[in-house]
């Protein structure tokens, strides 16, 4: 029988899937001898067992007793002891952190007799009956199911009769008296009583917290977070300890460096005479950690040896929550703490700085969604004003949104379409589809550490936090902030780097990172944060396999690509070299009735491609430019069909006749009509059926190439043949293009030599790649057609369509157009790496889908063996990123 309980002396920090991460954390400081309230964990496993069966595992009743004896010898009290009891707190913890997502019971083991002794041994009569009426409360709601907004109703009511604003104001007889109308309405409600055995308590809070793994908030938040289902949770049962015991006693959030900038320094939120939960909540507004060194200068002492002793041993930031009971530190957990993408490169660099983690260790603790992140424009607030309000800078960016002022309407307006932000007082596990759906969170009170900092930060939302100028009404739907007052739907901005929130939409600026990839200079203004990314870039291009191209049609993306550090153009699609001016020209190519006006079209085409082509190949010389043919159907390039159709009809009911040219147009439109025209004729079979097209492209490139040889340039050109099914396709075009380039060289005489590859992206071409890699000189995977053609989903069409429900029902966990589905296209990617190189040890082979820029998915194709990926330049730092942490 497997074991289910493990004490905190038994366990540490490489337990967290047994023990989840708060479990493993607290095993973890115990036996580093930091003050632990001693206590036990019960296992993930239990919880999987529990899930699974709807019962309680067997043997876990015997099991926890047994720790319990252990925790009450060591206390020499027992749990709820009538004259002195012993309490416990019961609380989730799972693998990975789920800030408020599940739930949480304390004070544990009172009853109406033991409520007594905790009066009379602590002093305090009225802290005994607040911890009493508190354990009702959750218990009631958390465990018997009562809807915890009518505990807040008989509350408000008592604070309404006793005239006080909080519930400071009510003294020990009126709690006492509240425990007494909790305890009925649990009765009322449920027909049960409030249990007052405590170890019927404790075995009943342990169930419920396994049983809270399944609540609809905890699944929502995993689901965004990409957090598996199956895991569980485990419960840590662990001796209370008292922060709201008067005003040497108090409760504390800490990071051992600035989670939102990476700054070194002891940094985080304290509140005297309240308990952990109050902080978290963000309930009172608490004061900074250095106000504590006023307060209890030992007690601060003490916090920051413990500060500086994790953070040496995980040699990474912490996050701290500790508890001072009448002067006595203890603390309740930590854990390697969340940060901002800012923090996370700059706590990585210092880190090395510091001899704590090796520049290897550093690229492993940053991340290309991170980097992305520090892309993004900011705010231009040159020439403005002061903001409307002020707030904690709780999570970086810059958000533009309407205001809206609860969860429900933030999702209901970004449903359809608008973009919005949220504005609380604070926010609770309940707001969190609202954050989801919002492009930024607002409060008006709560620290940086409060439950919607926290939340925003981990789902790199911008949030500003305690702007305490704003007095929020939900009910109104309006906030007010130094005389204005904006409506709902009213646009602000919110800045989470400065922690302003402005009136209207502000014009935005790039990112001092992005300048810097730009530029190369690393300007003044956030010096230490460019240096940080740029120590990394340095890493990872030091230690990657794969190469890294661009996806680029134009001079100015391959110029401002090869800033960003590509090595190439993995990808130059020339279909965006016939729009606009020139759609005339292919409208006419497509149009002709004879040779000799097709060739006339394709001679008006012949020196626009050939122009573009040298001035791409200038802006990559001597780098590698892959050059595909022409792919799309042709019907992309005329006008749309039904327009047509109608403007013909409407000119005939005139009783005029028709355009010439439109009624011509409308005839090819109609003959070239494809119901799946992604499935028609396009890619190859073009080259294949019009005549001229790939002698045209070809001849292009060709020109182009003898033209940057003859001005001193050293051009790389390479010719991709899109959409192959078989090799007959590819050998045919191929004999056309050396043709061509052979002509071109003769009339030149300049040896014109471009490798000649396909893209991979029909299945059938994964499968027989083999064969195709015997006419091909490289391979480009063409991930965007093979998913489509794998999954048998239109990548125009589906996103919208059925996307969201497949999401949800865990089909897949996302986009397989976004992230390169591993088990099935990945699958035909390997295939077609082996029997590629089988037939050609030297064939080079690399991907142009979107997902070369996924990091994910460059993980993957760093295994598979690819020699480069290639994506659009702005993700370009971002690949090269990852390629290199997928080369550690
Ligand atoms: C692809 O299919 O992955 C690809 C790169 O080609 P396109 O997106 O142009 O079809
Ligand atoms: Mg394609």
């Amino acid at each position: 029988m497997p074991r289910y309980v493990y004490d905190f002396t038994e366990g540490g920090r490489d337990m967290a899937g047994l023990l989840g991460g708060k479990g493993a954390n607290l095993a973890e400081m115990t036996r580093m001898g930091l003050p632990v309230p001693p206590g036990f964990t019960v296992t993930t496993e239990a919880c999987r067992a529990f899930l699974a069966t709807g019962s309680e595992p067997d043997g876990l009743a015997r099991e926890i007793s047994g720790h319990l004896t252990v925790l009450e010898q060591a206390a020499g009290r027992r749990l709820g002891q009538p004259d002195d009891p012993l309490l416990l707190s019961v609380r989730s913890g799972a693998r990975f952190s789920m800030p408020g997502m599940m739930e949480t019971i304390l004070d544990i083991g009172l009853n109406d007799d033991s409520v007594l002794g905790l009066a009379k041994a602590s002093g305090n009569e009225r802290f005994a009956w607040d911890s009493y009426r508190r354990l009702v409360q959750m218990f009631g709601s958390t465990v018997m199911g009562v809807d915890s907004a009518l505990f807040e109703n008989v509350m408000a009511g008592l604070k309404e009769a006793r005239g006080v604003g909080d519930d400071l104001g009510l003294d020990a007889s009126d709690l006492a008296g509240l425990v007494e109308a909790y305890k009925e309405l649990i009765r009322q409600e449920t027909g049960e009583y409030f249990p007052q055995s405590p170890a019927e308590q404790l075995r009943r809070a342990v169930l419920a917290v396994f049983e809270s793994w399944n609540a609809e908030r905890a699944r929502v938040y995993r689901r965004r977070e990409h957090i598996p289902d199956d895991l569980g949770t485990a419960v840590n049962v662990q001796t209370m300890v008292f922060g709201n015991l008067g005003a040497d006693s108090g409760s504390g959030v800490a990071f051992t460096r600035d989670p939102a900038t990476g700054r070194p320094g002891v940094y985080g939120d304290y509140l005297s005479n309240a308990q952990g939960e109050d902080v978290v909540a963000g309930i009172r507004n608490t004061v900074p950690l250095d106000e504590l060194q006023r307060l209890d200068p030992e007690s601060y002492q003490q916090l920051c040896g413990h500060m500086r002793t994790l953070e040496n041993h995980y040699r990474d930031l912490c996050d701290i929550e500790f508890t001072i009971e009448r002067g006595r530190l203890w603390m309740l957990q930590t854990r390697v703490g969340k940060r901002t993408a800012e923090a996370a490169f700059a706590i990585a660099a210092e880190l090395v700085d510091e001899n704590l983690i090796s520049p290897a260790e550093a690229l492993a603790r940053v991340n290309g969604e991170g980097l992305a992140r520090l892309m993004f424009p900011r705010f231009d607030t040159s020439g403005l004003g002061a903001p409307l309000a002020h707030g904690l800078p709780a999570s970086p960016g810059a958000a533009v949104g309407a205001a809206v002022f609860d969860s429900a309407e933030a999702v209901r307006r970004a449903a359809a379409g608008e973009k919005v932000v949220l504005v609380r007082q604070e926010t609770n596990p309940d707001d969190l589809p609202g954050m989801v759906a919002a492009q930024a969170v607002l409060t008006s009170r709560g620290g940086k550490t409060s439950h919607a900092a926290v939340v925003a930060r981990g789902m790199g939302k911008v949030c500003v936090c305690g702007a305490e100028q704003l007095s929020v009404d939900p009910v109104a739907r309006r906030f007010t902030a130094n005389g204005v007052t904006v409506e709902e739907g009213t646009v602000i901005s919110v800045d989470g780097s400065e922690g302003a929130v402005r009136l209207g939409s502000l014009p935005l600026v790039d990112s001092a990172v992005m300048r810097y990839f730009e530029t190369g200079e690393q300007g003044e203004r956030s010096a230490g944060l460019v240096d940080a990314v740029a120590r990394a870039m340095g890493q990872a291009d030091s230690v990657r396999r794969l190469g890294v191209r661009a996806n680029a049609d134009t001079p100015e993306d391959a110029a401002r690509a090869r800033r960003f550090g590509a090595e190439g153009i993995g990808l130059c699609r020339t279909e965006h070299m016939f729009l606009g001016e020139r759609r005339k020209l292919v409208e006419a190519m497509i149009l002709a009735r004879t040779d000799a006006e097709r060739d006339r079209a394709l001679d008006g085409l012949l020196p626009l491609q050939r122009q573009d082509f040298i001035e791409i190949l200038a802006a990559m010389d001597g780098l590698p430019v892959t050059i595909r043919l022409l792919d799309p159907p042709l019907h992309e390039f005329l006008p749309d069909r039904t327009e047509l159709a109608v403007r013909v009809a409407a000119t005939e009911a005139h009783g005029d006749a028709p355009d010439p040219h439109d009624a011509e147009l409308l005839e090819a439109v109609n003959r070239m009509h494809e119901e799946n025209p992604m499935l028609g004729l396009r890619g190859v079979r073009l080259g294949l059926v019009v005549p001229g097209l790939v002698a045209m492209q070809v001849r292009a490139i060709a020109e182009a190439v003898a033209e940057r040889k003859r001005a001193g340039g050293d051009p790389k050109a390479e010719i991709m043949v899109p959409l192959i099914d078989a090799v007959e396709e590819l050998h045919i075009v191929r004999a056309e293009v050396e043709r061509v380039l052979a002509e071109v060289s003769a009339e030149t005489g300049i040896a014109v030599d471009c490798p000649v590859g396909t893209m991979i992206e029909l299945p059938r071409a994964a499968l027989t790649a083999g064969r195709i890699a015997r006419e091909a000189a490289f391979f480009s995977f063409g991930t965007n057609d093979l998913t489509q053609t794998t999954w048998g989903f239109s990548r125009d069409d589906v996103e919208a369509a059925f996307f969201s429900a497949y999401l949800d029902k865990g089909i897949f966990k996302v986009s397989p157009f976004e992230t390169i589905d591993r088990d099935g296209v990945g699958r035909l990617v390997e295939i077609a790496v082996a029997e590629g190189r089988a037939a050609r040890p030297d064939l080079k082979i690399g991907v142009c889908g979107e997902h070369g820029g996924d990091p994910d998915s460059v993980h993957f194709f760093h295994g598979a063996g690819l020699d480069y990926v290639s994506c659009s330049p702005f993700r370009v730092p971002i690949a090269r990123l990852e390629a290199g942490r997928a080369a550690l």
